[in-house]
């Protein structure tokens, strides 16, 4: 394990237009605004998605779409620095018209139909993503700060 000590920061509430890519929007919002560390949340709705998963055995992610309308149940995700600029990580679980939930790595061409999202900065020394020999994954293995 490691940890590194963050401190509650500001707070944005932020809605993302129809029909623009969620990740893409709130990864706009975190570099425009400079953020590097951060905790979000989301909901709302989308018009299709673009997720992944990560397959554990043979390291590598498998795509795959939802090209239908989805509700958001529950996004979550965070900020932090990787080739020294923010990069948003966000998982998500999306459910149709029958309820059913299903959900992933969130993926760029996810197509915002409506979504409000909650942007919540750590103060301290942003954690830094590198290469993970144990897992083939890009995870916080530092600080900017050394
Ligand atoms: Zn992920």
């Amino acid at each position: 394990m490691i940890s590194y000590p963050m401190t509650p920061g500001a707070i944005h509430v932020v809605r993302l237009n129809t029909g623009e890519d969620l990740l893409d929007g709130i990864t706009k919002f975190a570099r425009g605004a400079g953020i590097q560390a951060a905790w979000l949340s989301y909901l709302g709705a989308v018009s299709r998605a673009s997720l992944r998963y990560y397959d554990q055995d043979e390291r590598v992610y498998r795509d795959f779409d939802l090209d239908e309308h989805l509700e958001v149940l529950s996004g979550v995700g965070n900020v932090s620095v990787l080739d020294g600029e923010p990069f948003v990580h966000t998982h998500a679980a999306f459910a149709g018209s029958s309820g059913h939930a299903v959900g992933g790595h969130l993926n760029r061409g996810t197509e915002v139909w409506a979504l409000e999202v909650q942007i919540q900065e750590l103060e301290g020394d942003p954690l830094i993503r590198e290469p993970d020999d144990c897992t083939g994954l890009g995870l916080w293995g530092g600080t900017l700060g050394g």
